[in-house]
């Protein structure tokens, strides 16, 4: 393993920041090594060095099919330092390595190399009238790229989640900014070398780790900023689309989820269940997208929680590097408790205790996987708990699974299990998140939009929705 420089990425140049703050090892709780922390004036410097980039270029004037090929042999040079990458990020974030070796770093490959293919297709439309004055008029949309993209991103797939902002933004021809979560910069900082080495001209991406509260906030309302696309939780969410919406900037929020898994008695639940559980399970419950609301016909109840709670007993809570481990800690401190916290709530909130439901010994951030069962007005089935805490619920029918699925402030994603096909078409049509996965879960496609709606943000990324978040459109209209 290479551990990156610590310092700020500002205009091709490697930096130190006045400030740095420390990085823990979430199995030891030992630090790791110090990062550098960029002061608002940091900000400032790398938002100028992006907007000179795309105002005075080379970059603002790259044509498309040359951004696609740096981000190609970006995607090649991801791919030749997966290992490395992967041990950064089970470091610093405490996944299982295997999981982000097979899972989110080739996640990351394939957004810059669908991405690539995206940077010479930055179609506008056509429209002819006849005018008024009897000839003809003929419009048509130019496409063009966003301008400086401010992006903050979460600790849970840091470089996965970084791909996801700056593929999309770099094939449209933005410049970025990019600040790393505090628990996780290392995987990110070294991504933003690879990108270098690529053949991004200096200045195109800077990275400012640092603290929310100062360099994310400076990002985030700062006028030289263009577009703001964040990822992380509901409240900062809040901030950033108050701060952002202050300077009247475009803004793509993708914030947190509280996922339904309907379990329809129709499907095959040997089958199924080691993959439901999954979706409580997967990262220690650390993800968006996590099915923690599982839905279950009544007729299909023991059966189901059977089968979570054998699930949840052969999970290997353990050291990340050890492959033997399935489930790592949690990120820090503050994370353990409050997932502790959330199954306090239910024990106290009388919510029967299906598996887990005790803590394990330290040291490390270690909470065990737990299954509860209860309603979905308990506290544990109402807020995103960001932990391997899932709560099961019955219903009778389908109008009722779907109005429970529906009955949440979330509406990011959902999962539906069936085997019949018209049931499957009828329920996601009726399930108001911005993603279903029926018979499944997994990785995203890149080639498809992922983003939520109501609490769980605005927008989309990835796909060609998330090529045109970091676009506008300019018409024009001429007389012919
Ligand atoms: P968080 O909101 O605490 O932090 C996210 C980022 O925001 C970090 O970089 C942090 O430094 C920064 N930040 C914190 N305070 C800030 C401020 N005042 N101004 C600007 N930036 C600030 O989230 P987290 O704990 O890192 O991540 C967990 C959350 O992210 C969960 O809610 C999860 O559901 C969500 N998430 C959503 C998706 C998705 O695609 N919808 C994906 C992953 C995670």
């Amino acid at each position: 393993m290479t551990l990156p420089d610590t310092s700020l990425r500002i205009d091709g140049a490697v930096r130190p920041a006045g400030n740095t703050f420390s990085t823990l090892n979430p199995v030891t709780e030992q630090e790791i090594t110090r990062v550098s922390a960029a002061s608002e004036s940091d900000v400032d410097d790398a938002v100028a060095a992006a907007r000179r980039q795309f105002d005075d270029g080379p970059w603002g004037r790259m044509d498309g099919p040359e951004r696609g090929r740096i981000l190609a042999r970006a995607a090649d040079l991801i791919e030749a330092d997966l290992e490395n990458l992967a041990t950064l990020e089970a470091l610093e974030v405490g996944k299982p390595y295997a999981d982000t070796l097979h899972g989110d770093l080739p996640a990351a490959v394939e957004t810059f190399r669908s991405f690539a293919g995206w940077a010479d297709k930055l179609f506008g439309s056509t429209s002819t009238i006849a005018d008024p004055t009897g000839r003809e008029r003929l419009s048509y949309t130019l496409r063009e790229p966003a301008g400086v993209v401010g992006a903050i991103t979460p600790w849970n797939n840091p470089a996965m989640i970084a791909a996801w902002k700056l593929a999309p933004a770099l094939a449209a021809g933005c410049a970025v900014v990019l600040k790393p979560p505090e628990d996780a910069s290392l995987s990110t900082l070294r991504l933003a070398d690879l990108l270098a080495e690529a053949g991004l001209p200096p200045g195109v991406l800077n990275v400012v780790p640092g603290l929310g509260p100062v360099a994310g906030a400076a990002l985030a309302g700062h006028p030289g900023v263009d577009k703001v696309t964040f990822t992380g939780s509901p409240a900062v969410g809040h901030r950033i689309s108050l701060a952002a919406g202050a300077n009247f900037r475009k803004v793509t929020l993708e914030l947190g989820g509280k996922a339904p898994q309907l379990v329809f008695p129709d499907s095959d639940l040997d089958e199924i269940l080691p993959t439901v559980a999954l979706g409580i399970f997967l990262h220690g419950g650390q993800v968006c997208a996590a099915g923690t609301r599982i839905l279950v016909h009544h007729s299909i109840m023991d059966k189901v929680l059977d089968g979570l709670a054998t699930a949840a007993a052969r999970v290997r809570l353990g050291d990340p590097f050890d492959a033997d481990t399935t489930m790592g800690p949690l990120i820090n401190a503050r994370q353990r408790d409050r997932v502790w916290g959330y199954i306090e709530a239910g024990l106290a909130e009388g919510a029967e205790v299906v598996a887990g439901g005790v803590q394990p010994d330290g040291p490390g951030f270690f909470v065990t996987p737990t299954v509860f069962r209860g309603d979905n007005g308990l506290k544990i089935a109402r807020e995103e708990i960001f932990g391997p805490v899932g709560t099961v619920i019955g219903f009778e029918s389908e109008e009722e699974a779907v109005a429970l699925a529906n009955d949440t402030p979330y509406g990011l994603s959902a999962m539906v299990w069936t085997n019949d096909v018209r049931r499957a078409h009828r329920v996601t049509r009726r399930l108001r998140v911005g993603m279903v996965w029926v018979n499944g879960w997994g990785v995203p496609d890149q080639r498809m939009p992922w983003g939520g709606r109501g609490g769980s943000g605005v927008g989309r990324e990835l796909g060609l929705a998330g090529l045109e978040a970091n676009t506008t459109e300019k018409t024009v209209s001429m007389l012919l």
